[in-house]
């Protein structure tokens, strides 16, 4: 029964996402970490009926951590959502999950001394990994600035490409986009050894309007 249900969500969740880049909040590059997060899930089952009873606790907690933990990273290394937001909030999810049963773990190894504090390290944990989901964005900054010739793979290069997009799509609405997007051109047309490339004529049409613009001011006064 249980490999019958397994097969069929393998599946649906392989076949049926939404792989587009549309407005979607919920549409994915790949479904590699769902796929992972469905294992997992079929993993947890299995043990969960089969091995009850007190004396399996510690087994169980270590499974949990073991794949909560993965599932995070696979979250993050993957960025299986098109969407930044969703994406943020899927990590911060997967983090807190992982964090949770990091501190059972914790728990169970040393519930024979006489420590209540557990609790308190949950909670004052949960903030912190939330920060740290939160602030870190400067490895695709890096992945910005280095050159399509020096990344290897094609995971990587679409990554790139979807992060350009994203600061192209928000340089409106966010502050901290609009630099990154001024900084990257800059850098481009400094680095790019193509005189056609578009992202140079996009820059050399930008000064050209600048200074007509300032001529124009210059005539009126
Ligand atoms: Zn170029």
């Amino acid at each position: 029964m249980l490999i019958i249900f397994g097969i069929m969500t393998f599946l649906a969740t392989t076949l049926n996402y939404e792989n587009r880049f549309t407005k979607d909040p919920t549409s994915k590059m790949n479904a590699k970490t769902d796929l992972f997060v469905l294992l997992q899930k079929l993993i947890y089952v299995f043990f969960f009926n089969f091995f009850k009873g007190p004396q399996y606790a510690l087994f169980k907690s270590i499974i949990l951590v073991v794949f909560s933990c993965l599932t995070f990273v696979s979250y993050i290394r993957n960025r299986p959502y098109y969407s930044q937001t969703t994406q943020t909030i899927v990590e911060l999810f997967a983090g807190v999950f992982a964090w949770t049963n990091l501190v059972l773990l914790f728990t169970q190894v040393i519930s024979g001394a006489q420590f209540t504090g557990s609790l308190e390290i949950l909670f004052l944990g949960i903030p912190i990994v939330c920060c740290l989901i939160y602030t870190k964005q400067e490895n695709r900054l890096k992945l910005l600035m280095t050159s399509e010739s020096q990344i290897e793979t094609g995971d990587e290069c679409q990554k790139k490409n979807f992060y350009y997009i994203y600061i192209i799509e928000t340089k409106e609405v966010t502050r901290q986009s609009a630099i990154i997007l001024k900084g990257y051109i800059n850098h481009h047309t400094e680095v790019c050894p193509f005189d056609t490339c578009p992202i140079k004529a996009y820059k050399k049409m930008m000064l050209r309007e600048k200074l007509t613009a300032e001529s124009e001011r210059k005539k009126k006064a």
